[in-house]
């Protein structure tokens, strides 16, 4: 494993001490990273501040160039950092590896980000045009679970639109991140890219600064809350992409087997910890014996263990922690509900739980009514449509949803009525650099991908010319 330092003013630095990082697949400190001290998150503030007019008077050309050449190093040096991710993530190495080839390619499409001015409005009277400058200094708060992508989403539309940046990710999962650093170190001027560590504490100190001109941030409902707090001081912008608790709606209609392969890769992806994942399936009443049957089974066939080992399917959780909140979770499902599949943790080293499938429970159960992230589907019966939709709604969540039927029409007139940011007919979890991704409710504020995401890194600023 090659020695990981921060990232800050252009320079590698060791910080005020270092941590152990631990692989959850097991329970071994497999590396160390260095933590950085306040005194640190502040240098680097000062540093991304100074570097931002430059940057951002850098031609756009220029910008794209640096960023696909990023891409460019990470993808020759795309099979270090799957394994890399595999050992502080625990997730398997194909999922790694996706991973990996979705960094590079959103990377790509933001270097490819559109600068020109928009001409609104050219007539006899007025010539009206809206340009996109930058903000200034960009903070990106990333969470655990999908590390180097998340972080990439916040470096690469910050970096093309003219912002510096300083990135955080999660105190367990942050190698890749660092890894990244210093791929980036020699490409971008001094200051431009800056990344630092925590133990969970640098966050405040980083949102509330009134040199940060936006957070965007992605991690729990909880600190997103407490995120908007400390950047009210300054009215910074904000994007906050947040919790979710997606519904799956399954109607009378589907072809069961295919339907259940599908659901289960929807819902247990990443063991379970994607914020978009299948949450909460609620099936038609003449289908649900056999849906749930079906579910259960690719679950007790499904191959769980260390992530680098052939031919797993799901890893452990990712810290200890997520370990403790599934045990919870699955006492839940046992209490409220039928096991039919899992429902216990490995007999092993490691955070591993069995995939679980729990039927015969209803909304009130917390692992319905919560996020659980961790790889256990709760399957509730309903009868009657109009009602499940409420019943799906019912939720301060409105991340994702899904609607499945073999009926196209049938299954948009539901879509319509879901109250989330994205609803899939017949699968569940895909999202792209194009598309815009965006929480309803409690599930975030603004938007991700697509122009309106890197929109948001970008003051609007109107130039109006009377004739
Ligand atoms: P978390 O909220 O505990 O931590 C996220 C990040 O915030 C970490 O880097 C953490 O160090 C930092 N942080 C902690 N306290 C902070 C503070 N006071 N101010 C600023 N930053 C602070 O989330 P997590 O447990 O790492 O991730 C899981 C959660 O993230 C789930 O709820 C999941 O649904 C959500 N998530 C959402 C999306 C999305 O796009 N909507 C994507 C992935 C994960």
């Amino acid at each position: 494993m090659q020695t990981v330092k921060l990232l800050i003013n252009g320079c590698f630095k060791d910080g005020y001490k270092n941590k152990d990082v631990i692989n959850p697949a097991t329970e071994k400190a497999f590396a160390q990273i260095p933590v950085a001290s306040k005194e640190q998150a502040l240098e680097a503030i000062a540093a991304a501040k100074y570097a931002h007019p430059s940057w951002a008077a850098t031609p756009i050309n220029e910008r794209q160039a640096m960023l696909s050449k990023l891409a460019d190093r990470l993808q020759e040096n795309a099979e270090e950092f799957s394994r890399v991710l595999v050992q502080e993530q625990g997730k398997p190495l194909a999922e790694a590896a996706a991973e990996v080839l979705y960094t590079e390619a959103f990377m790509r499409y933001f270097a490819a980000y559109d600068a020109s001015a928009e001409v609104i409005q050219d007539d006899d009277d007025m010539q009206v045009e809206v340009y996109r400058k930058s903000l200034g200094v960009v903070v990106g708060i990333v969470p655990w679970n999908l590390p180097l992508l998340i972080g990439a989403n916040k470096l690469g539309p910050a970096l093309v639109t003219g912002n510096t940046v300083i990135l955080k990710p999660a105190p367990t999962t942050s190698i890749t991140t660092l890894m990244l650093g210093k791929l980036a170190s020699d490409i971008f001027p001094a200051g431009v890219v800056n990344i630092i560590t925590d133990e969970n504490d640098l966050g405040a100190t980083l949102s509330g600064h009134p040199d940060v001109a936006k957070v965007s941030f992605t991690g729990s409902t909880a600190t997103g809350r407490k995120v908007a707090e400390t950047a009210a001081s300054s009215l910074k912008r904000l994007t906050l992409e947040l919790g979710g608790n997606d519904a799956g709606v399954v109607l009378d209609d589907v072809n069961v087997a295919e339907t259940a392969e599908r659901i289960f890769a929807g819902a247990f992806m990443n063991c379970g910890q994607v914020c978009i994942a299948l949450k909460r399936l609620y099936v038609h009443e003449s289908i649900y014996d056999e849906l749930c049957e079906a579910l259960a089974k690719i679950a007790n066939n499904a191959v769980v263990g260390d992530g680098l080992e052939s031919g797993v399917q799901i890893g452990p959780l990712q810290n200890e922690m997520q370990y403790q909140k599934a045990q919870k979770y699955l006492a839940d499902g046992a209490r409220d509900g039928t096991v039919i599949a899992g429902g216990d943790v490995v007999n092993r080293p490691g955070y591993f739980i069995q995939p679980t499938i729990v039927r015969d429970i209803d909304d009130s159960s917390p692992l319905v009514s919560e996020e659980q992230f961790a790889p256990i589907l709760p399957i509730v019966k309903y009868s009657n449509l109009d009602e499940v939709i409420v019943r799906a709604n019912n939720s301060e969540y409105g991340l994702g949803g899904s609607v499945w039927s073999s009926d196209i029409a049938r299954a948009k007139a539901v879509a319509a009525q879901i109250a989330s940011g994205t609803v899939w007919i017949n699968h569940h979890l895909h999202f792209g650099p194009h598309i815009p991704f965006a929480g309803a409710k409690q599930s975030g504020v603004g938007v991700e991908f697509g122009k309106e995401g890197i929109a948001e890194f970008t003051q609007c600023s109107v130039i109006s010319v009377m004739k």
